[in-house]
């Protein structure tokens, strides 16, 4: 037959596959599933990503960069659901950085599960039904959604490999809720780890959330599989032991984060920055290769004035130069203002503080940047390690105990400041950090010279250099997203009706 005759017979290719991607709104949830919807559009397949108008806002940037890029990627805008005002939640408030009393937590999770409604809707209307659900772990309301449409659903779940499974195997021996406040170890591991009720994994493991965790335990139980964003050559072991106790295919994709090549990819992370990415960089570019270590704790976690002033102080006593971020409302107080300034102007231009949002990947990624104190939020661990950033791990709350363990332990490249509980979210009066402990966790991290401190930066440098290659083409996190696309692509073509 002639080359005519046979594309005259065969059948068109079948289109691309259609994501649909459905975050938790709260920063350390929504940016690496906007990342991970760029990714999916850049390399061809559709991605929809269902937000709430808030949410939307502050996406804008990104996606107006993907409509420059002419990439498939849209944002799908649904109301906030209206049972929010009966639920006591104030206007407005659609992200869990917005709110400021714990007692809205709850019922803005509970308020979430209304969003069933428009996605189904959203299905309906669509003249083909999507390939795949993506949803946050969190959102166990999609399994349902799924289920009846008929779509593939996976789960992304935020923090690493590592985390997941001392989560799943400390649940499966019900070690989660004995009453005793022993340390245990973590069964199944294949490393030792050591926990005690404090620092022991459990996402919405606290009292009286009990039915929100169960509906993600089996709405992880009944997924296609499972979306992480981590890479081969930093977990191996973990994804491998992972993916078995979780039985189902496990695609690690990441670090998402490598994906934002250019300043404006940058900047329009999350929120838009408070600080102009240029007065950033003028500032790094005056500074020595690895000199600066930079301080943020991520998009939550807010400290009381008494430990804002031990982070500077120990800041300004290790004699390193630094960028700072703080946040608005932890220096809302005149108080607060004079003391910062105060301390702006002794430290003068060895010390950068910034009030707000910052770009944070840009000050990552600059040469000068040689160290991170951070909460060990796993986007921020991971953002560091794929720029071969050192980190001084100061967990908070959450998976950040474990991500501490994996960074110190098991990777080797993690001082840690030292603190053994977690403190509460807005600011604990209980925290046991002194400005000793931060100078000197600092300087043990920045310190050249010493065979430790140069150790911990060769191995960063070394998993930064793994994180580029792995995202790259022929790359692990390249190849499985490959993988995963072309997985949906033949589902669809299964799928389609015969002609
Ligand atoms: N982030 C940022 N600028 C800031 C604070 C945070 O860009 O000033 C980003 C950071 O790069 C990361 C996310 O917000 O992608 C925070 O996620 P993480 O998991 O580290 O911590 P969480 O905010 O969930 O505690």
């Amino acid at each position: 037959p002639t080359l005519e005759s046979v594309s005259a017979t065969s059948p068109p290719p079948p289109p691309p596959p259609h994501f649909v991607i459905v975050p938790l709104p709260a920063q350390g949830h929504t940016i690496p599933m906007v990342d991970l919807a760029r990714l999916l559009a850049e390399r061809g397949a559709r991605a929809s990503l269902l937000v709430t108008p808030v949410n939307a806002a502050r996406l804008r940037g990104a996606a107006d960069l993907a409509v420059r890029a002419e990439l498939p990627l849209e944002i799908v805008e649904v109301p906030f659901p209206p049972s929010a005002a009966d639920a006591g939640l104030p206007p407005g408030v659609e992200n869990v950085d917005q709110i400021t009393d714990y007692a809205h937590f709850r019922p803005f999770f509970d308020v979430m599960r209304d969003l069933a409604a428009p996605l189904e809707a959203y299905l309906r209307a669509l003249p083909a039904p999507p390939s795949c659900i993506i949803s946050d772990w969190s959102n166990s309301w999609t399994a349902g959604v799924a289920r009846r449409a008929g779509v593939p659903r996976l789960f992304f779940h935020g923090p690493s490999c590592f985390y997941s499974l001392c989560d799943l195997n400390a649940a499966a021996h019900g070690l989660q809720q004995q009453a005793d406040d022993d340390r245990y170890v973590v069964p199944g591991m294949p490393v030792r780890v050591e926990v005690t009720k404090d620092t022991q994994p459990g996402f919405l493991n606290s009292p009286g959330w009990e039915d929100l965790r169960d509906a993600a335990m089996e709405a992880m139980r009944t997924a296609d599989g499972a979306v992480v964003n981590t890479f081969l050559d930093l977990e191996d072991e973990f994804i491998a032991c992972y993916e078995a106790a979780l039985g189902k295919p496990v695609w690690t994709l990441g670090p998402f984060c490598l994906y934002n090549r250019d300043a404006d990819a940058m900047a329009s992370r999350g929120n838009t920055p408070d600080v102009a990415q240029s007065a950033i960089t003028t500032w790094l570019d005056a500074m020595d290769t690895d000199s600066v270590i930079y301080v943020n704790f991520g998009s939550l976690a807010r400290k009381v004035p008494k430990y804002l002033f031990e982070v500077g102080h120990g800041l300004e006593d290790s004699g390193k130069p630094f960028i700072w971020v703080v946040k608005v409302s932890e220096v809302a107080t005149p108080e607060v203002q004079e003391w910062l300034s105060a301390l702006e102007a002794r430290v003068a231009a060895r010390g950068l503080v910034v009030r707000g949002w910052a770009p944070q990947l840009a000050i990552l990624s600059h040469r000068a940047v040689g160290g991170f104190v951070t909460h060990c939020g796993w986007n921020s661990m991971l953002e560091s390690i794929a720029h071969g950033v050192p980190v001084v791990t100061w967990p908070h709350f959450s998976d950040q105990f474990l991500n501490e363990r994996l960074a110190v332990d098991v990777l080797g490249v993690g001082v840690p400041v030292g603190v053994t509980a977690p403190v509460l979210l807005f600011g604990d009066e209980a925290m046991a950090v002194t400005r000793g402990d931060v100078a000197r966790a600092v300087s043990k991290l920045m310190d050249s010279g010493e065979a430790e401190s140069d150790e911990r930066r060769r191995k960063a440098k070394e998993y930064g250099e793994k994180a580029r290659r792995a995202m790259e083409k022929g790359g692990s996190s390249y190849e499985s997203l490959t993988q995963l696309i072309h997985s949906f692509t033949l589902q669809g073509a299964k799928n389609a009706p015969e002609q």
